[in-house]
């Protein structure tokens, strides 16, 4: 019967995801010198199968010219939009199997975070970002496990602006109304799990197109009161949730999961002689927030004792998808050029401190 057909993918997913429950995995991504740019030297010497990326600073000789860090996984210039969400899919299918799951983009301005998740500006569907090829995933598994148990699917969006948190999806007069928002069956159901933000607007969507619909939205009330979207965005983080919540045909059980998609601020470093008033108060904020991540992270790896998760709002508002039975992915991003450098080096030390690389698993020889 087709619920067997469910439960017989579910345990093979389940083994395939297993490994993935409580772990952080990093993935680099490399961005390509981008058309009409001088093609500079590449900071990026060597990138090996195994996770490896070498760094290498040109200004410098010998043993201090060339450092190796190790992920999980890097992704040279070449790589495409399917490869790299080949890797991401199994994640995606856990949010439906009940899990809480993580997606970062980490990098400083400019290295790519919105291509990998969003696309380029112009997109056709061989530039489809993370979103929509988790989105559409979603909506697809959950249509061919329809016979067994039934999906309903709710998105929140929310913006961390100097340690404040905006709903993104709420109605503010020059935005479309959703008059469903403030009445979304998960929430009158049960208690939402996974987004710390009860309060947020929660829209049932049915199709991939409704969270494109939902994403622009979100996109447009970002932009409010900000000089340019492109500064507002590098500037705050946001997080697009979907939630999931499936009950079981045959047991009449439920399971709830969500998959956040996290665009995180620009992580460069604001020269503080030069910043001043609210550039500065951005600029701390930020580095508050990413560092609070970055602790969080590591204190899951260790399996500290106390995990910091109140030290920005960031960690907080994800503090049931961190940790636990959670699987938390970062895309970590370069950009290889030569002045990009001093960024991509603590970049890649900030990964390298989030990533849970097993000795042995990939050769580390800094
Ligand atoms: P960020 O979100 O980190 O500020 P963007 O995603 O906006 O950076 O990328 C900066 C520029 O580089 C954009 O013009 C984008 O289209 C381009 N770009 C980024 N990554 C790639 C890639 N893998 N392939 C081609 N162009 C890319």
């Amino acid at each position: 019967s087709s619920y067997h057909k469910v439960l017989e993918e579910n345990r093979f997913l389940y083994n395939q995801v297993q490994d993935l429950k409580g772990a952080i995995r990093v993935y680099c991504r490399v961005r390509p010198f981008l058309p009409g740019q001088p093609n500079g030297q590449s900071t990026v010497d060597y990138i090996g199968e195994n996770g490896n990326i070498m760094i290498m600073n040109p200004l410098k000789q010998g043993k201090d010219a060339r450092r190796v860090f190790s992920f999980n996984k890097v992704f040279a210039t070449s790589a495409t939009q399917e490869q790299i969400y080949a890797d991401t899919q199994p994640l995606v299918r856990s949010a439906l199997d009940g899990y809480n799951v993580c997606i970062f983009a980490y990098g400083q301005t400019g290295s790519g975070k919105t291509y990998t998740m969003s696309g380029p500006d112009l997109m056709t569907e061989e530039t489809w970002g993370v979103n929509y090829r988790a989105l559409r995933d979603l909506f697809h598994i959950s249509k061919e496990r329809a016979d067994a148990i039934k999906y309903e699917v709710g998105v929140q969006m929310i913006e961390i602006y100097n340690e404040q948190v905006r709903d993104l999806l709420v109605s503010d007069g020059s935005n479309r109304r959703y008059p469903s928002s403030r009445t979304c069956y998960i929430r009158n159901n049960s208690q939402l799990n996974g987004l710390n933000v009860p309060d947020a607007s929660l829209v049932p969507v049915n199709c991939t197109q409704d969270v494109l619909d939902l994403m622009k939205i979100g996109q447009r009330n970002r932009a409010v009161g900000a000089t340019a979207l492109n500064e507002r965005s590098s500037r705050s983080h946001s997080v697009l949730t979907v939630h999931v919540r499936g009950r079981d045909l045959v047991s009449n059980s439920i399971l709830k999961g969500c998959l956040h998609l996290v665009d995180l601020a620009g992580s460069e470093r604001v020269d503080k002689s030069e910043a001043v008033g609210e550039r500065l108060k951005e600029a701390q904020h930020i580095n508050k927030s990413l560092s609070a991540l970055g602790d969080v992270i590591s204190a899951l790896a260790q399996k500290s004792q106390h995990i910091p998760y109140r030290n920005s709002k960031l960690t907080q508002v994800l503090q049931d998808s961190l940790g636990g039975h959670a699987k938390t992915l970062m895309f970590v991003h370069i950009n290889p050029e030569l002045n990009a450098l001093g960024e991509t080096i603590s970049t890649l030390k900030f990964a390298e401190r989030v990533a849970t690389i097993e000795l042995g698993a990939a050769q580390s020889n800094k």
